[in-house]
């Protein structure tokens, strides 16, 4: 793929040739920690921050290139590949993009990040369609909820692995949130780090009708499958859920742990199973009631 010119990244101007305008959201002024700037950071290893204050992106650095997790909104493609110079790296080297789900809070800027730096886009059978089409399956007509499409050019199964300079990173399919939802385990230093797709209920329909077939039934399997699991540092696409800026000011203050808990992940999945089942009577009253 070609890449734009140096002077296209900072700004990622519509004036530069090729670059993907990037319309501010409707999401954006209901969410403004969304595209709030936050300080990029170093997490742990060769893990950074590269996101907003709301919207979670996440750098691993490598020798051979980088891989880069997610990319928030559209308009927040520019403040992504802002924070990654500021660290020090260049976005050109990003050489794989990743998404948790394809939903447009961090599905939206992977056109255009995808468009500077030439990377390829890695995803899910499952979230393919959603990417390609910008659109969200049972929600297509709704304008909102879409995202610039973006060319997916390898599809990835569960279990399999992504290796570059030396990271490797896992898929581990979670869907229910989106039928590709998509976590990622990896080995970092001394620590288990998984990145957490999602398993909220958020806009998506349990029933009368579902917003896809079979959605009920994948929340279950992605509930039962990763209660075993205990990593040492939960990442997630919404720093709400492993209270990033909590435990950044802990790092901050001289705390090297402050990211590890494994307490953190299964805390989070009974809450979310929780609110998940309770979602689930109240939409299957609902559809009873029609
Ligand atoms: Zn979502």
């Amino acid at each position: 793929m070609k890449r734009l010119p140096i002077a296209c990244l900072a700004a990622l101007a519509a004036s530069c040739a090729g670059a993907a305008k990037a319309p501010r959201s409707p999401w954006a002024a209901s969410n403004p920690d969304w595209v709030e700037p936050f300080t990029p950071f170093r997490v742990y290893e060769e893990i950074y921050f590269v996101g907003t204050r709301g919207l979670a992106s996440y750098l691993i650095a490598t020798p051979e290139g980088h891989f880069l997790i997610d990319g928030g909104l559209p308009e927040n493609a520019p403040l992504i590949a802002k924070n990654i110079e500021t660290l020090g790296f260049d976005v050109r080297d990003v050489r794989i993009l990743l998404n948790s789900h394809a939903h447009f809070d961090h599905s939206g800027g992977l056109a255009a990040l995808k468009e500077i730096s030439g990377a390829t886009m890695v995803a899910s059978q499952g979230d393919r369609w959603a990417l390609e089409s910008g659109l969200v399956p049972g929600a297509e007509d709704d304008p909102a909820m879409a995202a610039p499409p973006v060319k997916v050019d390898r599809v990835i199964s569960d279990g399999e692995n992504l290796t570059l300079g030396g990271a490797t990173l896992t898929a581990r399919l979670t869907p229910g949130h989106t039928k590709g939802c998509t976590s990622w385990t990896m080995t970092a230093g001394d620590s288990e780090i998984l990145f957490f797709c999602s398993a909220t209920v958020a806009a998506n329909r349990l029933a009368g009708p579902p917003q896809y077939e079979g959605i009920v039934a994948d929340y279950r399997a992605t509930f039962e499958r990763t209660k075993p699991s205990r990593p040492d540092i939960l990442l997630a696409n919404h720093p709400l859920f492993f209270d990033m800026e909590e435990r950044r000011a802990r790092q901050v203050a001289g705390d090297a742990n402050a990211f590890r808990d494994r307490e953190s992940f299964p805390a989070l999945m009974a809450r979310l199973e929780a609110a998940f089942e309770k979602a689930l009577a109240e939409h299957t009253a609902k559809a009873i009631e029609k």
